[in-house]
C-alpha cells in the first residue's frame, strides 16, 4: 500500500451496490485514504510520507482510541443512494454531511415502492423501546401483507396521477404518496462522520432496513481506508 490513488485502483467507482428490491448505493466518488490521515496527523511535526510503514499503523490505532477525530476527516465519500422514504428521513438525521435531493416539486415521482419480502416482514415483541423483531412466519400472512401493501401503493399512484390531471401541482399531488415510495440522494460525508452513522446504523437497534445500507457503506469505507476502518473495529466501533 503507497499512494492513494493506489487504492483506488481496488475501488468499484460507479459500481451499483443493489440494497432491498429497488434501491443502491453507487460511490460517486472519494478522496484520501489511510495515508491522507498518516499525513494529517503528522503535519503536527512537521512530516509527511508517501508510503504507510508499522509506526504508521500504529499511529492510526492510537488516535482512534484517543478519540483525535479530526484526522479521518482527511477522507470523504459522495455517495449516490436510492432509498425509500422512510430510511432517507432516518438517514438525513445525521446532519454531519451534505445531502442533495431529487425533487418531487419539479420532477413527478416514480412509482417505485418499497415491499419488505420474507424475513424483513416482521412482528414486534417485547416493550416500547425495547422491542425484539420477529419474521412473521405464517406463508398466508405474508401474502395478505404483501396484497395490502400493494393494494395500498397502486391506490395512491391512482390519487396522484389523478390529482395531477386535474391540474394540482406536482408539489401538492405528491402528498398521497406513502412512506414507501423511493426517492434518491447524494450524501457526501467524511469518515469521521461515517463512523459515527455506522456506530448508529449498522447496529442491531437501528431499523433493519436502513441497516442493509450501512453494510453496503461500511463495505466501501474499509476498501476505501482498511487500516482505519480495521482500528475503528479494534475500537469497539467507536466513532472519535
Ligand atoms: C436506533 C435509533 C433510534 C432513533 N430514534 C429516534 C427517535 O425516536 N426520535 C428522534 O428524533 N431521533 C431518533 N434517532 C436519531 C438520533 O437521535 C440522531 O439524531 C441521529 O442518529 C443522528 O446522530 P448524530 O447527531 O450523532 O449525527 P450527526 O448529526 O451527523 O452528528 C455527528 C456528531 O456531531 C456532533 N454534533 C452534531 N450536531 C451537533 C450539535 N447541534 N451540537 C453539538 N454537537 C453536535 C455530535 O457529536 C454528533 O454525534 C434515532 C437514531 C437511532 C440510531
Amino acid at each position: 500500500l503507497t499512494k492513494i490513488d493506489e487504492y483506488h485502483q481496488f475501488i468499484s467507482i460507479n459500481k451499483n451496490y443493489e440494497v432491498l428490491d429497488d434501491g443502491f448505493v453507487r460511490l460517486d466518488n472519494s478522496m484520501g485514504g489511510d495515508l491522507s490521515v498518516v499525513n494529517h496527523a503528522r503535519i503536527s511535526l512537521d512530516v509527511q510520507k508517501e508510503k504507510i510503514d508499522e509506526s504508521d499503523k500504529k499511529l492510526i490505532r492510537y488516535l482512534m482510541k484517543q478519540g483525535h477525530g479530526s484526522v479521518y476527516e482527511s477522507i470523504w465519500f459522495s455517495f449516490h443512494i436510492r432509498a425509500p422514504i422512510f430510511v432517507a428521513r432516518q438517514w438525513m438525521r445525521h446532519r454531519i454531511a451534505g445531502y442533495n435531493e431529487i425533487s418531487g416539486r419539479y420532477v413527478e415521482m416514480k412509482d417505485k415502492f418499497y415491499t419488505p419480502k420474507d424475513e424483513f416482514v416482521r412482528t414486534q415483541i417485547g416493550k416500547r423501546g425495547d422491542y425484539q423483531f420477529e419474521e412473521i412466519a405464517d406463508r398466508a400472512d405474508r401474502e395478505t401483507i404483501d396484497y395490502i401493501y400493494k393494494i395500498h401503493y397502486d391506490n395512491s399512484v391512482k390519487a396522484y396521477q389523478h390529482l395531477m390531471e386535474l391540474g394540482v401541482a406536482k408539489e401538492l399531488a405528491r402528498i398521497v404518496l406513502p412512506l414507501a415510495l423511493y426517492t434518491e440522494f447524494f450524501f457526501d460525508v467524511n469518515a469521521r462522520s461515517l463512523m459515527n452513522f455506522l456506530m448508529q446504523r449498522n447496529h442491531p437497534h437501528a431499523q433493519a432496513e436502513m441497516r442493509e445500507y450501512a453494510k453496503v457503506l461500511e463495505n466501501i469505507f474499509a476498501e476505501i481506508a482498511p487500516i482505519t476502518y480495521n482500528a475503528f473495529i479494534e475500537n469497539g466501533r467507536v466513532a472519535p
